[in-house]
């Protein structure tokens, strides 16, 4: 198992325990969860669907994809988020299939098998971003589709996703991001086309310090999104 940073596991495994906790450091995932859970749904309507949610973590996503009627399963190497993700179903009375492995692991044994991939916040901790997007091309199928996110590099996104959020806002630990790990939408693009996926929707995600409120519009400058298709 070689793509997998393991500072970046026990950084948040150390944290796993507050996931759930909407003020803690996860605080900015509960927030912008309803508004990627909205964009995922418009693209690909999840009632019904099987959706994997790589590098899910305590599960805010994956839950949520649950509650809006998917088959969803989750994966993560970080054992200590895992196990808090699963005890949460406890209290939520929901279903999500959670299990410890690699994107990479999971798309060997599982190929084309979901109608619908998310990879949330999660390529910015991995040493080869562009071989788990290949494995999340491998996992769904044909028509199936894909859905990415993750932090732009910049000067901007320097000063507002390290600076801004880490030391002055202080809504993450300092530490959380490392600068030369984000990627351009147009390198995140080219390594889902040579996966074998198409392009479908770029947005950006903004947030307003004053107001607090995260949205999703055009500006692609700091956080940003992705969706993908795979060929049928
Ligand atoms: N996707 C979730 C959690 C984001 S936090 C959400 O958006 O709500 C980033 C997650 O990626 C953490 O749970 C961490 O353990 C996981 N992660 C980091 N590197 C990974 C790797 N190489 N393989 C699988 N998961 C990884």
């Amino acid at each position: 198992m070689s793509n997998v940073d393991a500072a970046e596991i026990a950084k948040f495994s150390e944290l796993a325990h507050r996931w759930w906790d909407p003020n803690s450091e996860f605080r900015p995932l509960h927030e912008i969860n309803p508004l990627r859970l909205k964009w995922i749904d418009k693209q690909a309507p999840l009632a019904g669907k099987t959706v994997l949610d790589v590098g899910c973590g305590g599960g805010i996503l994956a839950e949520a994809m649950a509650g809006a009627g998917a088959a969803v399963s989750g994966i993560d190497l970080s054992e200590k988020a895992l196990k808090v993700a699963k005890l949460h179903l406890y209290e939520s009375g929901r279903s999500v299939d959670y299990e410890l492995a690699s994107a990479e692991d999971f798309a060997a044994r599982h190929p084309g098998e979901f109608d619908v991939v998310t990879c949330m916040e999660m390529l910015e901790h991995v040493p080869d971003p562009a071989s788990v997007v290949a494995a999340c091309a491998r996992l769904v199928k044909p028509g199936g589709w894909v859905f990415f996110s993750t932090l732009n590099r910049n000067a901007k996104s320097y000063l507002f996703a390290i600076v801004g959020a880490e030391y002055v806002l202080k809504l993450l630990p300092r530490g959380t991001h490392e600068y030369a790990k984000f990627i351009q939408p147009a390198e995140l693009a080219r390594m889902a086309r040579e996966a074998g996926l198409g392009t479908r929707e770029l947005i950006g995600m903004t947030y307003n310090p004053l107001s607090k409120i995260y949205r999703l519009e055009a500006d692609t400058d700091v956080n940003y999104l992705l969706s993908a298709q795979r060929g049928e």
